[in-house]
């Protein structure tokens, strides 16, 4: 029997962008077509072609709804791929409000970008795609229990299992040519609010599993503990007397947060604050969790859907309200604070010096809420000076991922592993330290690259077929646009603390002192590099 073979076309080196491809006896599934986030550089692969003919795709295994996992399944419609997405029946219900959202993001990003007026004269961007592409898509989502055998296409038998990351998550268990192959998704931690500990089959020929935080060890922080995390810092928030905004995640995290007051408020703990949570994205998210409470733990009497303390406010004249409050808890996202109502918040709430902004989320770089975290004073925001004189707090214990000891006992109860394990979507460091972690018992461990494609047999290691796209690993690696942006940030900071303008003169004079000696540097570099070229021509000296 052939053994299949697979391409990594995302999460190779990187977390987001999550997609790969299987191949056997001409047929071709891709787990997960997820969109690239993060910087200018790693979002740009967002418009490269697709590596493959989208026409010639049978199936889509879609392991859940968070855009780096399903983003780009509009664009795959877009390009003609015709079969169906197989997913949990929660996943596609949060299909139906994240790919929607997703792409009036980028048809707005492109009108956006088309009405700047430093790009009159160049041809206008297309949305990455349109609301129709993603409604298209979510017509072509099927539904399939947990754990209940499927043929996504000819030659391949697949099963779901639960990955307790968010609500609809999955792993997904893949059989073609004798060979057993598991990609474990995103993977949940085990004190996680709502989901069952991740689940999987034992005995696999190869393990894909995910390395987000492969070099973080989070500690057993129960949900009691976080609780109480929770209860000081939205009562030392109420005592300041203002505002108390919290930039939340839409799916999962905006929940979890609402379980945790719900349970503060009810047992006596907080006083009965009014909470609101202002986000149309958050509010609809919240919805199917209702719809899927049967599925979910910790519920209670589901009071997180009709507590008498929450305000799910739908218009812009709601949310326009709540500026004038005080003493309230506003739940917004985005959770990096990039868009959405949120911004609308801390513009409000960022010069009160009796507000409260609390984190609960990762914040990447070059985001405002990294910005705010790392301490800014001010921040520029639509154009905006805003002075940041609010309190700026921040809950590390929230996470719905599986932390570095949670992925090995992932990975230990699996085996046994009778090929390769493949670490994917983590930066170098997570999977590099992840990799240290997992080295007895285990044939072969794989750290795959984007455009590597593989012999997958049964009973024995992956073959390596064709090398990674090495454009793709130098623009993962070093991103000099997003360092910039850091430093420009930082040196208006800086600037403001020195005491005088001569100073500052004094400084920037210094920093071009810098910038010359390296243009220097550089004319030198390029002249020894041309007759360096010019002697290599000739036939009696070799090359370095
Ligand atoms: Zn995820």
């Amino acid at each position: 029997m052939t053994a299949p073979t697979l391409t990594v076309h995302g999460a190779g080196r990187t977390v987001t962008g999550s997609c790969f491809q299987l191949s056997h006896g001409g047929a071709d599934v891709l787990v997960d077509c997820g969109l690239f986030q993060g910087t200018r550089t790693v979002e740009a692969l967002n418009r490269e072609p697709f590596a493959f003919d989208a026409k010639a795709i049978g199936a889509v295994l879609l392991t859940h709804a968070h855009l780096d996992h399903s983003g780009l399944l509009p664009r795959l419609v877009a390009e003609g791929f015709r079969g169906p997405i197989w997913c949990t029946r929660a996943t596609r219900d949060l299909l139906h409000i994240m790919l929607p959202d997703a792409a009036r993001i980028q048809e707005q990003e492109a009108e956006r970008r088309n009405r700047r007026a430093d790009r009159a004269d160049e041809p206008p961007i297309e949305p990455l795609y349109t609301l129709a592409d993603a409604e298209r898509a979510i017509d072509q989502a099927r539904d399939i229990e947990l754990e209940t055998q499927f043929e996504p296409a000819p030659g391949f038998h697949a099963r779901l299992w639960n990955a307790g990351h968010i609500l609809g998550s999955a792993s997904v268990e893949l059989v073609a040519g004798g060979s057993r192959m598991l990609f474990s998704g995103d993977l949940g931690p085990e004190q996680k609010a709502f989901h069952l500990d991740p689940q999987g089959p034992h005995g696999v020929d190869h393990l894909f599993c995910e390395s987000t935080y492969g070099d973080r060890e989070r500690g057993a922080a129960t949900l009691e503990q976080r609780r109480t995390v929770l209860e000081k810092e939205v009562k030392a928030a109420l005592a300041r007397g203002g505002n108390l905004v919290i930039p939340v995640f839409a799916l999962e995290r905006t929940q979890e947060l609402l379980l945790d007051l719900a349970r503060l408020i009810n047992s006596g703990r907080l006083p009965h604050a009014q909470v609101f949570i202002d986000s149309p994205l958050a509010s609809r998210a919240t919805e199917i969790f209702r719809r899927h409470q049967r599925e979910l733990e910790d519920l209670g009497d589901g009071e997180i859907f009709r507590h008498p303390s929450f305000h799910f406010t739908e218009t812009v004249e709601q949310s326009m309200r709540l500026n004038a409050m005080s003493g309230a808890i506003i739940l917004s996202a985005s959770g990096m604070c990039e868009a959405g109502r949120i911004r609308h918040h801390l513009r409000y709430n960022l010069p009160r010096s009796d507000s409260t902004i609390l984190f609960v989320g990762f914040q990447a770089q070059g985001t405002l809420g990294r910005t705010l975290v790392d301490g800014a004073g001010r921040v520029r925001m639509s154009g905006r000076d805003v002075a940041v004189r609010a309190q700026i707090r921040r809950i590390d214990s929230y996470s719905a991922h599986a932390d570095r000891s949670e992925l090995i006992a992932w990975v230990e109860a699996r085996k046994p592993v009778r090929g390769s394990l493949f670490l994917t979507h983590g930066e170098e460091q997570a999977l590099e330290a992840l990799k240290r972690g997992l080295e007895s018992g285990l044939p072969s461990i794989l750290i795959p690259e984007i455009g590597e494609r593989y012999e997958l047999p049964a009973g024995a290691p992956a073959k390596r077929l064709a090398t990674g796209r090495v454009e793709i690993r130098d623009a993962l690696s070093r991103d000099w646009q997003n360092d910039y942006a850091d430093m420009v940030v930082n040196l208006k900071r800086e600037l403001q603390q020195i005491r005088s303008n001569r100073q500052r003169a004094e400084a920037l004079a210094r920093m071009r002192d810098v910038i010359d000696q390296y243009a220097d540097h550089r004319k030198k570099h390029h002249r020894a590099a041309d007759e360096g070229a010019r002697e290599s021509r000739s036939p009696y000296v070799s090359g370095p």
